[in-house]
């Protein structure tokens, strides 16, 4: 069976990978005629390691990524709140991984070259056009000019071409623009001294005004240091998007250092952090609205192109992930491909969309503005504003929701 997939990126590469391993021939389709190392930090969680790790890859994302041994939510004093393990250090039997997203995607692309053969993902291939006859699905790549430079007929396609996925607007022509509800964030990476023993993430702040950081890089680890990712929230606006959101467009400290100005924890110095970085991007945080459905006869949708959702909790690439083996799962059945295809769409739909919604309603920040709303100043006795029995339900619904519970992962190992 022959599969097309339109775009590079953290899904299309691991669906790609996914599927040749279950003997289909599977092309990719890249838009850019290069592959950059472009953006900051990126989690890959235990669930998605897995996956990452059945492909061979975990000795390579191992030696490059900081495996994460804590998540830490702290109020904007540096006053922690809740702390959990992750991965390996929660028990689990993958960790889970910090990455810069430029890495990742290099890891993922070299391997994708080894194992599918380099001449099976064609940069320069921009998704122009598609159709579907009966069992056979035709499409139309343009290169840089416009001009079209390839047509493919395959048995399936597949849109993994990211959050302003072309194959996606040719099913919801009238969608428009993604979605936003006000919050810019700046993001940046910067080398400095390793904090709380050199692996945790930590969530600072509250809903309208949060610092997030970890770090990436274990080369800087073994030297001493840390590469910290960092992320500043900021509610600036509601209603329309400014402008086209842009991953690599610059961000101006003058726009939202001053508001961090007294950010200095004790174990980290905020305005430090973001005043050294060598890298600093603005992004406005956007989703779009679940979709009633992904698969159209032999076409679908994965990753940001079928559920862009906030960077909350850490899910947008491991999700991605996830889909990859999901619709290498269901084809791998065998039968009508589009029976596949919608299978597919029904074990993933839902729970993608029930992460898009939940981030909306803040997810598990909810327990930063539950603190900021009861005690702006900071506290003594954390117990006394949020009680255990709170916390606990809100962290747990979030991790059933994600499926970042121990129980739903190794659930989902053993499901394939
Ligand atoms: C340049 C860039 C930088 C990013 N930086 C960060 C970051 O720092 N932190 C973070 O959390 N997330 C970042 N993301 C988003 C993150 O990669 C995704 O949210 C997540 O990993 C899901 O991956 P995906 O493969 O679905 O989408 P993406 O990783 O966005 O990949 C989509 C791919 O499709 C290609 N494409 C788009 N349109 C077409 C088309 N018409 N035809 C063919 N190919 C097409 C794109 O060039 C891209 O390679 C970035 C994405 C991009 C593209």
């Amino acid at each position: 069976m022959k599969i097309v997939i339109a775009g590079a990126g953290i899904g299309g590469l691991t669906a790609a990978m996914c599927l040749h391993r279950a003997g289909f021939e599977v092309d990719i389709f890249e838009q850019v005629s290069e592959m950059r190392p472009l953006g900051v930090g990126i989690n890959i969680q235990a669930g998605a390691v897995r996956i990452l790790s059945g492909l061979g890859l975990e000795p390579a994302l191992a030696a490059t990524a900081i495996e994460t041994r804590e998540l830490r939510y702290a109020n904007r004093h540096g006053q922690t709140i809740w702390a959990d393990p992750r991965g390996r250090h929660a028990g689990l039997p993958w960790p889970q991984f910090s990455i810069h997203r430029g890495d990742l995607q290099m890891i993922l692309l070299r391997a994708a070259q080894e194992m599918l053969g380099s001449d099976r993902i064609h940069f320069g291939h921009r998704i122009a056009g598609f159709g579907q006859d009966g069992k056979v699905v035709k499409a139309r790549f343009a290169g840089r000019d416009g001009a079209i430079v390839r047509e493919t007929e395959s048995d399936i396609l597949i849109g993994a071409d990211g959050i302003h996925s072309a194959v996606r607007a040719h099913f919801h022509p009238n969608e428009g623009p993604p979605k936003w509800q006000g919050i810019l964030m700046w993001r940046g990476v910067t080398v400095g001294k390793p904090y709380l023993g050199g692996a945790t993430m930590v969530q600072a702040g509250h809903h309208t005004q949060k610092f997030v950081c970890y770090p990436i890089s274990r080369a800087h680890a073994e030297r001493g240091e840390a590469l910290i990712n960092w992320i500043c929230d900021l509610h600036v606006g509601d209603g329309a998007l400014p402008s086209r959101e842009d991953w690599n467009k610059p961000g101006k400290l003058e726009d939202f250092l001053p508001r961090f100005a007294d950010w200095k924890f004790g174990w980290l110095d905020v305005p430090e952090v973001i005043r050294s970085a060598h890298t600093i991007l603005e992004f406005p945080m956007v989703d779009r609205d679940p979709l009633p459905g992904w698969s159209h006869g032999r076409i679908t949708l994965l990753g940001d192109a079928a559920h862009p959702m906030y960077p909350i909790g850490s899910n947008g690439a491991s999700q991605a992930i996830l889909d990859g083996e999901a619709i290498t799962a269901e084809l791998a059945k065998g039968g009508d491909p589009a029976l596949a295809l919608k299978r597919y769409e029904e074990r993933r739909l839902p729970p993608t969309a029930r992460i898009v919604e939940s981030n909306r309603r803040r997810g598990i920040d909810v327990m930063l503005d539950v603190v900021e709303q009861r005690a702006p100043e900071g506290f003594s006795d954390l117990d006394a504003i949020l009680p255990p029995d709170e916390l606990e339900k809100i962290v747990g619904d979030y991790k059933k929701l994600v499926a970042q519970d121990r129980e739903t992962l190794l659930k989902l190992a053993a499901q394939k």
